[in-house]
């Protein structure tokens, strides 16, 4: 610590740490960059590594797992949030009248594949009279109260009698669980319009935005925004019909209807995938006084799952290499039987579509985190081409006419010990910062973004 501090560039290194926001495995780069006018050639702007600390620039590492950069995932977060919400309320590109169109916000789960001790505030966690057993002698009953934090909550009660199967072949095939949801909430809307479903596009768009969580037991929940909008999308109205209590009652029977199957294994058979019982369709109102389910609470929920990932149930964030390495892994017992369980299947020729080794470690759900129609709102892109605009300094100017040259190379990347130590003080500081600017931000400018 006190050799990194007295080193002449220290305080240019706190510069690049605070620009990259405290970043816990910056990645650095030497090399220049060159500005010339694209019709003279003349040199506008020249920046290179060599008048940086020890010849190198920290950019960040980006990632948007909280479980290996918890700054980068925060900022992707702040995206995330926005992303979320200016499809819910308008701006960035969004027309404001989207407030107007019908709006849920849907949570769908798995089904069970077993009982699982649960976390309750007061009571018993699976009460059962004593002396219950299963074959294998487990206890069907727990008299216990666990806690949020109790590591035995999300385990089964009887490893033996859950079923592993069904829980990663129901991961595998979720997300074409929810294209078929969609589908079906398409030829729903069509069938109460009396339009053909292939005409339903000139009379409303149907887009959502999409996040998995994965819950205690190890599978995921999914929430979703499902907004109905003109034949233009956003900016034009869906017709009158189309309320926030019709979408509900359609994409209700949607979700009690879909189902899809497992392709046939012998010894396996084929399982017939369906959501869970317990599902939430809740309409969201604009921001107002007495609403539950507003604009703002849910793009900061959607927000907060983005950066939650598999890490937080236990699992690992980065594909599985061979069976002996879950063996050594250090995760609960019931993980490692899911992704050995995903690792045997994964083996099975008939199941080879479902690429259960390849996902292994996400306990073979393949979906994405986060995924959105095209026309839900702007995109992860757009809101990061005006960060970097305004990092570069050219502050939003269109930089026309002009070609840029860059010349980058990777040095190396991570912190020492006395780095991490002052860059998570920085994080610290920055998220602190925002969340006192995030909380008078909603108090004073209700509807206006929160940058
Ligand atoms: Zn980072
Ligand atoms: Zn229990
Ligand atoms: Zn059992």
């Amino acid at each position: 610590m006190i050799r990194l501090v007295q080193d002449p560039g220290f305080r240019r290194w706190l510069d690049q740490m605070q620009a990259i926001g405290g970043c816990a495995h910056p990645i650095y780069l030497s090399g220049q960059t060159t500005t010339r006018d694209a019709a003279t050639g003349d040199v506008l702007r020249v920046y290179s590594t060599a008048d940086e600390p020890h010849g190198v620039l920290a950019v960040r590492c980006g990632n948007r797992r909280e479980s290996r950069c918890e700054p980068c995932s925060r900022l992707h977060g702040g995206d995330t949030f926005h992303l979320v919400r200016a499809g819910l309320t308008g701006g960035k590109t969004v027309p404001a009248a989207v407030v107007d169109h019908p709006r849920l916000f849907v949570t769908l789960t798995a089904p069970g594949f077993g009982p699982v001790h649960r976390a309750t505030a007061d009571e018993r966690c699976r009460p059962r009279r004593s002396g219950c057993q299963c074959i294998h002698g487990s206890d069907l009953g727990c008299g216990a109260i666990h806690g949020e934090s109790d590591s035995t909550v999300g385990q089964p009660l009887c490893p033996a009698c859950y079923d592993y199967s069904a829980h990663v072949l129901w991961h595998a095939k979720a997300g074409e669980l929810w294209n078929r949801t969609c589908i079906l909430v398409r030829r729903s809307l069509a069938a109460s319009l009396s339009v053909k479903q292939r005409d339903l596009n000139n009379h409303l768009r149907v887009s959502f935005a999409k996040v998995a969580e994965y819950q205690k037991r190890g599978a995921v929940h999914v929430h979703a925004v499902i907004r109905v909008d003109g034949p233009d999308g956003p900016s034009t109205p869906p017709p009158s019909r189309v309320s926030s209590r019709m979408l509900s009652e359609v994409v209700e029977s949607a979700v009690e209807d879909v189902e899809t199957r497992t392709p046939y294994a012998p010894a396996l058979g084929e399982y017939i995938i369906q959501w869970g019982d317990q599902f939430d369709v809740h309409p969201i109102s604009p921001e107002s006084a007495r609403a539950t389910v507003t604009d703002s609470a849910v793009a900061a929920y959607v927000a907060k799952y983005v950066s939650k990932s598999v890490g937080d149930v236990g699992g690992v964030d980065r594909p599985i290499e061979s069976a002996s390495e879950i063996g050594r892994l250090s995760v609960t017992p019931h993980v490692r039987a899911l992704m050995g369980t995903c690792w045997r299947l994964g083996g099975i020729p008939a199941l080879e579509s479902l690429r259960l080794r390849l996902w292994a470690h996400t306990l073979g759900y393949r979906g994405h985190v986060l995924t959105k129609s095209r026309k839900y709102s702007t995109t992860y892109a757009a809101l990061q081409a005006v960060r970097a605009t305004f990092r570069s300094g050219s502050r939003g100017e269109d930089e026309e006419g002009v070609s840029v040259e860059s010349v980058w190379r990777y040095v190396s990347s991570g912190h020492s010990l006395a780095e991490a130590e002052i860059a998570s003080g920085i994080a610290a500081d920055i998220s602190m910062t925002r969340d006192i600017a995030r909380e008078e931000g909603g108090r004073v400018s209700r509807g206006g973004g929160v940058d």
